[in-house]
């Protein structure tokens, strides 16, 4: 195992090593203003004093919003997502109904998992008060308990091309660790926590409510915070530690800056060991913060080496890491609910203290909130409408990763009695079920969360890996590369990802995306029959050397249409491989030869992922040895095994 020396010190109240490096700078001439790397729409300030005997956050923030949406606006929607933590909410009613990662469904209300985010004064620049203009808006259901989103409006409307500054106080209620979110004893993971103002998109405003399977969409900007917090914790912060100052009574103030990015998060603890290390890519040195919890310290080599793997493949192949940070959050015993999640440079993982090497949990967590920094950080599509474009790209990236750290087979699981690779483990989670939602619908209109995860995460990533072995590697690298460094910073939709497919590969793939994307075509192909027939059927002895006239007939159980490879083997081990493009039904070949048919085969060379059975894809004459039944018992205990990562990791 490779792992690089550790240097372990506490970071909060301690000064930077050195000073942050501005990537983005790098090739800018000495003096001039560094060019920022997103259109900055919002410039955040914020203040926020931790009260942790009340598990409460008091914050006062001031948003400067620049008005480019190209016509007057009046009235601004805010998020409020903490408080999707009561039990009226869109949020619980959900989960309520199907559950969501963390809860199942059904799950009984219980008060320390409440969370609350008021606001309690908001003025406007040159406007004055108007706290009592904020009301309460469920642009996505009549549930007019949920206050996860408002909107103000103003006096006066704020024109074209200006900026209006907005400045609020507000109390945030912390939960106890919750769907990402809250405490622990004395661990705090502080996220989505503060009120954030809505997309302009597509012409109108974008502010959905808090579901339970939504994830997040905003606008790039800077972020200027300031946390206090008691002295002894060790803080982690989405942002460059820019200052600590001790306070009396016992707390200090770390003050952070973060620009380019859309959100910010942080985390406190005065448990946090912080294993520091770097790690220098094509952009520049990337400084690198693991805050371990007590316990976990054997863990803290692989999530190094998985870190510092997925910087250089997606360095390699998807495009450069522009920040100069990365801090990936271990949660403490009993938290695990807020690991296995993704804010712009700060990322949660998770372990065990018994966790063992054969099960790659610890390393794909981090490959995958990794990757989140490349696609819901810098590529930033609007999660609520088109999860797949984030969860699902980067669960496909995530195979890639995995299986060139890993390799293809053991990527998963590696043990001697079962292993199991990482795009397995994307088709078996789409599979369990794969015909009710398209990728294309919005996150919290899903028939429930496993069709959500299923289609959003393994689908894609299947989809993907599929159209990869139709485009070839090297061409779906390109692809891949080509769309992050096309739409990064951008919030691009889906017509952009899949013309950006068209466009690299020099096809019109809409008969592939019209089945698998916005359809819900499920692709399922078997041989039907093999048999051989002498074509002198009707002789009582044979006369001559014999010939046989076999059939194999092919079915396409499925709805979804896809070119396939037939092997067909002789017994005198011979063989021809045909190829179908599916169309019909059903195909029947024929063959006239000495030998009989012995074997057929679909897809022989294994590429088609988004087959459902794998097991109808071949039948021989002679029965089969016990291999199919041996690979049974293992697949039903790796199916369960990977039906619980799937729903922990976001
Ligand atoms: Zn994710």
């Amino acid at each position: 195992m490779v792992v690089a020396a550790l240097c372990v010190a506490p970071i909060s109240g301690a000064k930077r090593l050195a000073p942050p490096q501005n990537h983005a700078t790098a090739e800018a001439p000495a003096n001039a203003e560094p060019k920022p790397l997103s259109t900055r729409v919002v410039a955040y300030q914020i203040q926020a004093t931790l009260v942790p005997r009340e598990h409460k956050i008091n914050a006062s923030e001031t948003l400067t919003y620049k008005n480019l949406t190209g016509q007057p606006q009046q009235t601004f929607p805010f998020h409020l997502y903490l408080n999707a933590f009561q039990p009226q909410s869109t949020f619980m009613t959900e989960v309520r109904l199907d559950g969501t990662r963390g809860s199942s469904s059904g799950t009984s209300w219980d008060p320390k998992h409440y969370g609350s985010e008021t606001v309690t004064r908001l003025e406007v620049d040159g406007m004055g008060d108007v706290t009592k203009n904020i009301h309460f808006i469920h642009p996505d259901d009549n549930n007019t308990q949920d206050r996860t989103v408002f909107q103000v409006t103003l006096p006066t409307p704020v024109a074209p091309g200006a900026s209006v500054t907005f400045r609020m106080d507000f109390v945030d209620v912390m939960p106890e660790v919750v769907e990402r979110t809250g405490y622990k004893r004395d661990f705090y993971m502080v996220g989505q926590w503060f009120p954030k103002i809505g997309v302009w998109w597509k012409n109108q405003w974008n502010c959905h409510q808090f579901h339970a399977a939504t994830e997040f969409f905003a606008d790039f900007g800077t972020f200027d915070v300031k946390v206090t917090v008691p002295q002894d914790d060790v803080v982690g912060a989405a942002g460059d530690l820019v200052s600590s100052t001790n306070n009396s009574g016992g707390t200090k103030t770390l003050t952070f800056h973060s620009e380019d990015v859309h959100d910010f998060s942080w985390t406190a603890s005065p448990h946090f060991t912080d294993v520091e290390d770097f790690w220098t890519g094509s952009a520049g040195t990337v400084r690198i913060h693991l805050l371990m919890s007590p316990g976990n310290m054997a863990t803290a080599p692989r999530y190094l080496q998985a870190l510092k793997g997925t910087l250089a493949y997606y360095d390699k192949n998807v495009g450069p890491y522009p920040y100069d940070r990365i801090t990936v959050v271990d949660p403490p015993h009993g938290a695990l609910d807020a690991g296995g999640m993704e804010y712009p440079t700060l990322i949660t993982a998770g372990t065990a203290w018994w966790m063992p090497k054969g099960l790659l949990t610890p390393e794909v967590v981090v490959a995958h909130e990794f990757g989140h920094q490349y696609w819901y950080g810098m590529v930033a599509t609007n999660e609520f409408e088109e999860a797949w474009l984030d969860e699902g790209i980067n669960s496909y990236e995530e195979v890639k990763v995995m299986d060139a750290l890993y390799g293809p087979k053991t990527s998963v699981i590696n043990f001697p009695f079962a292993q199991m690779g990482d795009a397995e483990s994307q088709r078996v989670s789409y599979l369990s079920m794969p015909d009710y939602d398209p990728l294309t619908r919005f996150a919290w209109q899903f028939v429930g969360d496993q069709s959500y995860g299923g289609i959003t995460y393994g689908k894609t990533a299947t989809v993907l890996l599929t159209l990869e072995k139709l485009l070839g590697e090297n061409k779906m690298r390109d692809v891949m590369h080509q769309y992050f460094m096309r739409y990064r910073f951008t919030h691009p939709t889906g017509a952009d990802f899949l013309k950006t497919i068209d466009d690299v590969s020099g096809q019109n793939l809409d008969w592939y995306f019209n089945q698998a994307v916005s359809g819900t075509n499920v692709l399922d192909y078997e041989i039907r029959d093999v048999r051989s027939d002498p074509v002198k059927w009707y002789e009582s002895v044979s006369t001559g050397p014999r010939v046989y006239r076999s059939y194999v007939t092919v079915h396409r159980k499925g709805d979804f249409v896809f070119p396939v490879d037939v092997k067909v083997t002789f017994d005198d081990k011979s063989s021809t491989t045909e190829h179908w493009d599916g169309r019909d039904r059903w195909i029947r070949y024929t063959y006239e030869r000495s030998a009989k048919v012995a074997a057929a085969q679909i897809d022989p060379d294994h590429k088609v992922w988004l087959d459902r059975n794998f097991f109808n894809n071949s039948r021989t004459v002679s029965s089969y040895d016990s291999t199919t039944h041996k690979l049974l018992n293992i697949w039903v205990f790796v199916n369960e095994w990977i039906s619980q990562l799937v729903a922990w990791i976001a």
